[in-house]
């Protein structure tokens, strides 16, 4: 069934893949990866296949098995589970007890296999020897057993499968059809009857699903997935897993957050503390901000208030052209356009409103000028730069932000600007504001900000 050029350059290629192979395809093919296209290949397998169980395989017939071994999210297994559900395709899920990226008995996380299986698919074991060190198939029986007895206990249904994590050379010698009383999917009879098609590293090591799928030649297949490898969008599969490990950590955080919140205690967060209105009002930035605070990465950090800051005077000076002066938004986008020109926000919020952001925050101008002088000192790269004084810069950017926002819901807009909802806001506001374009103010505001601009040339 293979190419006369496949046999050609390699002629002992197997049925059955093993991690020592060569890979013979480094096409990553980052587009297959999405969940869209997975739907697309759940088509192909139920219309070219009758799907199998591992606890009934129809031998001699033609047939398909679906694998899933997890070994990175959950998340994106239950993802998978309710596409292959909807498209009427039982597949066989093997969750592994030893996980570094999951934990199958933290009660969100079972809940999550608990869900996959109430949607019809079947358990299965992924087993990791090298967690036991197996040295004989005699101890394979015992432990595979053994964990089986344990996902039993945890769900309520033994697996049907199991199916080994990483398996080197020596692990492919145990061939029989069961261990442990569980299938064994490196059985030899499962490695020489039946076709293998893996996603392994995140891309076709050897053919390509789609195309095994559609030329559908092959008499029985067994499908292997791993659903850490399959997302919303197209990406490459480090950023794939980097999003399943950072979600995870980051909603380990949320759960201690949670936690002190539900049982009235106090989340002691240090000088942390001065971040936390940025939680409610934009909690993504926010955890970036947390992470920089808390692997103590002041001047990223500092750099990044400033980004937050310029945002949030872009935004709060935008919606009050449009809510307060009336300037139609063709106009404010070609003035914005040109702002390069002007040295800083600063500036703009002086024209706007008349006030000087420091006095927000309670400072003397000089004050705030040395911070200013900090920002160039780090994107300079000066070592000289001490990381305390970033630290205070961070404080003090904080304040800023923090009294900008309370200022910005004075306004007649009550906006905080942390967020782009500038648009929502101003659409909000046209049915029931009066005011008149302020045709002379706008004119003077684009006169001062270009001739400061150009002098600053
Ligand atoms: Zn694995």
């Amino acid at each position: 069934m293979r190419s006369y050029l496949f046999d050609t350059i390699y002629p002992k290629a197997p049925k059955m893949i093993s991690t020592e192979n060569i890979a013979l395809n480094q096409n990553t093919f980052d587009e297959d990866f999405t969940e869209l296209h997975y739907r697309d290949l759940i088509r192909l397998a139920v219309k070219g296949y009758r799907v199998a169980s591992y606890g009934d395989i129809p031998w001699g017939e033609r047939f398909l098995l679906w694998r899933h071994d997890i070994d990175y999210s959950l998340n994106r297994s239950l993802a998978l589970a309710k596409c292959e559900n909807k498209e009427g395709l039982k597949a066989t899920y093997f969750f592994n007890p030893h996980s570094n990226f999951y934990n199958i008995a933290e009660s969100e996380q079972h809940a999550l296999i608990k869900q996959i299986l109430n949607l019809g698919h079947d358990l299965g074991l992924h087993f990791d020897a090298s967690f036991h060190n197996v040295s004989s198939e005699q101890e394979l029986n015992q432990l595979v057993c053994q964990e089986a007895d344990y996902l039993q206990s945890l769900f309520g249904v033994r697996p049907l499968a199991f199916s080994f994590h990483n398996p080197v050379a020596e692990l492919l010698k145990c061939e029989e059809d069961e261990y442990g009383g569980l299938v064994n999917c490196y059985s030899n009879r499962l490695k020489s009857d039946v076709t293998y098609c893996s996603d392994s590293n995140g891309y076709w090591r050897f053919r390509r699903l789609h195309d095994v799928l559609t030329e559908s030649k092959d008499h029985c297949l067994q499908v292997l997935t791993h659903p850490g490898w399959w997302q919303k969008d197209q990406m490459a599969p480090r950023q794939r897993i980097f999003r399943s490990a950072y979600g995870r950590a980051a909603a380990t955080m949320n759960c201690y957050d949670a936690g002190l919140q539900k049982h009235g205690r106090m989340n002691h967060t240090g000088e942390l503390v001065a971040l936390q209105f940025l939680k409610l009002s934009n909690p993504e930035t926010y955890r970036l901000c947390d992470y920089l605070w808390n692997t103590e990465d002041f001047k990223t950090l500092y750099l990044t208030l400033w980004n937050i800051l310029e945002g949030q005077v872009n935004r709060i000076c935008r919606v009050q052209l449009r809510t307060v002066w009336n300037i139609p938004e063709v106009e404010i986008n070609t003035f914005f356009e040109q702002l390069h020109l002007c040295s800083d926000g600063i500036v703009l919020f002086k024209e706007i409103f008349g006030q000087k952001l420091w006095d927000l925050a309670g400072k003397m101008e000089k004050d705030h000028l040395k911070w200013v002088n900090l920002r160039g000192s780090i994107i300079r790269g000066y070592s000289s730069t001490n990381p305390e004084k970033s630290k205070i810069g961070c404080l003090y950017m904080c304040q800023l932000i923090f009294k900008l926002g309370e200022y910005g819901k004075r306004q007649v807009f009550n906006y905080d600007g942390l967020r782009a909802e500038e648009e929502v806001l101003v659409q909000k506001m046209d049915s029931t504001r009066r005011t008149r374009f302020a045709s002379n103010r706008w004119k003077d505001l684009k006169k001062h900000i270009n001739v400061k601009g150009k002098e600053g040339e």
